[in-house]
């Protein structure tokens, strides 16, 4: 048995074990930062995958996939861009031992891969919008301490791509995108708040930046997506323009929306326990666990009860796994909880005359189906299973942030720190340099904690421009 680190005290290290011994993925891999999808977390990584095409299909956004390689040519036309990644990129600069005339870089990002060809398909009115996504793997050199799913430098991307008419276009497309996530993260019964980052942490080339943040706990947070407005920042070097219907001749406005594997990361941060993992049903690898208990005394018949479970739920679409393994049922229980499966089935010789299975599910609640109703059942017990997880993750979201009123407060703030900010760098810096974190921005709509705003700032106590904004130490 794997004891696990306290979650509370020792964060990071509880994460890594149990990242690793749920078997989620395997970090040995010679290159640091680039890890192995083992087969139990790349089965997380489909459901996160087929999650997030769901949901931004369902506004009308295409797949396509681009190249790897981007032209350095191509890479350097956006001056802000181009600065924001430098230090970031990897270069491809031979072919065999040949050196490239034109060095190539491997992409850390697609904006420059695919603006030249937006260039191309965009001529008309007609042609627009273009909204287009591709999840493919991108590369950034890290600096700072890699972790799965959380700091990686081969990352599982997701990035969607998109042409506009005009500047509200382009801003009603990132309503779109964060309303699409609003839904993926009910998948994840994950709690959330969109930010509008402050103009120095904005993405490079955007003219606004809207991160997805999550707090992790001890007023820390994980931005775990983003939504870019860029405005003509891009379409200008890259020349994407049209033919309006009056006949003259525009640049389309674009926007971005970019996630990834962090959100597996996530996920294990805020739902995990002392246990280990915690899936929500629609990301985890298998929904249902069987498991037969068999003794000298039971016979055969929990067996077949348990196949015979594994076959119709398997028919009706769960994700079923049967453990059939030659070990102790206390074993297979404490292993599925390491896991995180959201719902444990167990049949033993008494189950299986009565026609019905003990069901407990990850969060502990102990219950029974009948195999009469056993497809029903099931459903019942996994619904009920992501609403008390989501109000688990809701009851501790609300509980991570904290109105600050002075300077004093944010030093060593073990909360999120909601406060008033005048909107100037200087005041911005000061608030980071107390917090010794992150100004993390301006929530988008209600914040996290509903109370009237001060009349000045916290750090100058001017009172014009003052908005609430959010303060922390990112991850
Ligand atoms: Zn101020």
């Amino acid at each position: 048995m794997v004891t696990l680190p306290d979650k509370r005290t020792d964060f990071f290290d509880w994460y890594l074990a149990v990242v690793e011994s749920a078997g989620l993925s395997d970090k040995r891999y010679p290159v640091k930062g680039m890890n192995v999808w083992t087969p139990y977390g790349f089965r997380a990584r489909r459901n996160l995958d087929r999650i997030m095409i769901r949901e931004i299909e369902a506004t009308g956004s295409e797949a396509v996939e681009f190249p790897a390689l981007i032209p350095q040519t191509e890479f350097s036309k956006e001056k802000e861009h181009i600065k924001g990644f430098d230090a970031q990129v990897y270069w491809v600069t031979k072919g065999g031992s040949t050196d490239l005339d034109l060095p190539l870089v491997l992409r850390p990002t697609s904006e420059t891969a695919m603006y030249p060809v937006f260039a191309l398909w965009v001529r008309s009115h007609q042609d627009l919008p273009l909204n287009v996504y591709q999840i493919v793997n991108t590369f950034r050199y890290e600096t700072k301490t890699t972790r799965p799913f959380i700091r990686v430098r081969e990352i599982h991307f997701f990035e969607e791509h998109t042409c506009q008419v005009d500047e509200a276009s382009a801003t009603a497309r990132v309503e779109s995108n964060l309303a699409a996530f609003e839904r993926m993260a009910t998948a994840f019964a994950l709690p959330f708040v969109p930010v509008r980052r402050p103009e120095w942490d904005k993405f490079a080339g955007a003219y606004y930046s809207v991160a997805l943040d999550i707090p992790v706990g001890e007023g820390r947070t994980l931005q775990i997506g983003s939504v870019h407005h860029y405005r003509e920042n891009f379409s200008r070097p890259y020349g994407i323009q049209y033919e309006a219907s009056d006949g003259t001749t525009k640049f389309v406005h674009q926007t971005t929306f970019g996630l990834s594997e962090r959100l597996l990361g996530a996920v294990i941060s805020v739902h995990g326990d002392a246990k280990g993992a915690v899936f929500p049903r629609e990301l985890a690898p298998y929904e249902v666990v069987v498991i037969p208990i068999l003794s000298a005394a039971s016979g055969d018949t929990p067996r077949s009860a348990a196949n015979e479970i594994v076959a119709r739920l398997a028919r009706a679409g769960f994700r079923v796994h049967l453990d059939d393994r030659d070990d102790r049922p206390g074993a297979k229980y404490y292993y599925w909880e390491l896991r995180g499966a959201p719902l444990r089935l167990e049949v033993g010789a008494r189950e299986a005359a009565a026609r019905t299975a003990s069901a407990v599910d990850r969060l502990g609640t102990r219950g029974s189906v009948a195999l009469d109703s056993l497809e029903a059942d099931v459903e019942g017990a996994l619904v009920a299973f992501d609403r008390a997880l989501l109000g688990r993750a809701q009851a501790e979201f609300a509980r991570a942030f904290a109105l600050v009123r002075s300077v004093e407060e944010l030093r060593g703030a073990k909360h999120v720190a909601q406060l008033a900010w005048c909107g100037s760098e200087e005041c911005g810096h000061a608030i980071e340099q107390a917090i010794d974190g992150a100004l993390l921005g301006t929530p988008e709509g209600t914040p996290p904690i509903d109370a009237p705003l001060p009349e000045g700032c916290l750090v100058c106590g001017a009172t014009t421009g003052v908005r609430w904004v959010l303060a922390a130490r990112p991850l």
